[in-house]
Parts: C-alpha cells; structure tokens; sequence
C-alpha cells in the first residue's frame, strides 16, 4: 500500500511542474500578469535612481581601460526651498515610473530601490547591463548656481565617446523621445540634449543610455513644483511615453 501513494504523489508533483512550466513559457512569451491582468509583454528596462544617502568619494575609472578617474558617486542636489535631497526625489520618480511601466507590460529592473545603499556610478551601469535590459534610464536633477535656471535636459554619449560612440544614435533617439513626452506632460521647458562624454554611469553602459535631467533643485519654484505629488506622477508618466516612443508602442 506504501508503494502506490508514493508513485501517485510523484505523479501528482510532476504533473504540478509541468503545468507550472507551461503556465510560465506562455506567460512569458505573450503576456506578463499585473495586478490581476494581463497586459502585453514588451522591453525590459533598467532604472537607476541617481545618488544616494551618502556620498562615495573614492575614484573610479570614468570607462572601461580610462586611467581618468571621478569619484565613485557624488551627494547630488538638493532643494532650494523644500531642502530635499536629490537622491530622494531621484527614487520616487524611478519607483512612479517602475510602476506605470510595469502597468504597460514592461519588464523592470531597479538598480536601488532604497537610498542606504552604496552603489558607485560604474556599478550601476554594470548591475543595468548585467540584468538584460536594454535600455537604461538613469534619473538625476539638477541644480545651478543661476537661482533661475529652469528646465529638463537629457544627457547621452557623442559619437565621439571613447567608450560607447556605437550607443550614441539610440541613446541620443532615446533621450529626444523622452524629453519631448517629459516636457509635453510636465510643461517645464526643455533645455534640449547635451552630449556628454565624461559621465562614468553612461560610459560603461552596454545598452543605450540616457540621463534625465528632469528639472532644477536649485529653482525655488522647480523645487517646489517637483515635490508635488501630481507633478511627479507627470513627470514619471512623461519619461514613460517617451520610452513608450522610443519602441513605437
Ligand atoms: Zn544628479
């Protein structure tokens, strides 16, 4: 009597597993599950909330086989009215944005997803690159010494960089489909895109990369704008439907 209960469970698991593994293989080809539904599959994209609780000053390689180095990662902005630091607002935009896309049927990676944490700018870009996404948004603000500098920019490699010149359309594609949704949901003004070829996180990308810089912490009104509920949800919905444009959904 032993025997048959033991074969009949071995059955009943096996069966259990099978059904798992298709359940999961047809998910993963057509749909992901949120909240209940089913939604269409598309892209994974990686998320790096800029900065973090504390400063790391010690030198990294600005990209790979570089003997110029820049601090691992720096404190970042903060708010000139509200005194909000940066990597704050920086992790609540990247978790609204998490959220909308996740909605929309993207895959999400989240290079932090808590401030205490100790990630330099190059291993950000290695976590992004590791985790099979294939862009990588990496969301900053900003900040200047003109109180009245106002606006949105967007950060990506020249055809020149050293490092990745083969990014450079994409990432530069990228950046103009999101800052022009950003500008379009939030109504700050855009400062259009810069070419920069000195930044460590985007230099050791793999996949084409872009930073936003989605406002100016150092802009009393900016600042205050920015830390509004509705706002932010703009401003992540924004960098949304730019991604959304870049893969023509
Ligand atoms: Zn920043």
């Amino acid at each position: 009597m032993k025997r048959p209960g033991k074969i009949l469970i071995c059955y009943l698991l096996a069966a259990a597993c099978i059904l798992s593994g298709v359940q999961t293989t047809t998910d993963s080809a057509a749909v992901a599950a949120y909240g209940g539904r089913a939604v269409l599959k598309k892209k994974k994209i990686a998320i790096d909330a800029g900065h973090q609780l504390h400063a790391n000053h010690k030198m990294e390689a600005v990209g790979p086989g570089s003997s110029v180095k820049k601090p691992k990662v720096t404190g970042g902005a903060s708010g000139a009215a509200t005194g909000t630091p940066e990597y704050r607002l920086n992790l609540k935009i990247a978790k609204r944005l998490q959220k909308i896309l996740l909605a929309r049927g993207y895959e999400v990676y989240m290079v932090r997803s808590t401030n205490n944490v100790n990630l330099s700018n190059k291993q950000r870009a290695l976590r992004a690159n590791r985790s099979g996404a294939d862009i990588y948004i990496r969301i900053h603000a900003d900040s200047s010494v003109s109180s009245s500098a106002r606006g949105a920019s967007m950060l990506y490699p020249s055809k020149s960089n050293r490092y990745v010149k083969r990014l450079s359309a994409p990432s530069k594609r990228l950046s103009k489909c999101i800052l022009k949704q950003y500008c379009k949901k939030t109504g700050f003004q855009s400062r259009g895109l810069i070419k920069r070829d000195d930044l460590t996180g985007t230099n050791w990308s793999k996949i084409p990369v872009t930073l936003i810089e989605m406002g100016f912490l150092s802009n009393r009104s900016e600042d205050r704008k920015m830390q509004k509920k509705k706002v932010q949800a703009k401003m992540a919905k924004g960098i949304a439907d730019g991604i959304d444009a870049y893969f023509g959904y």
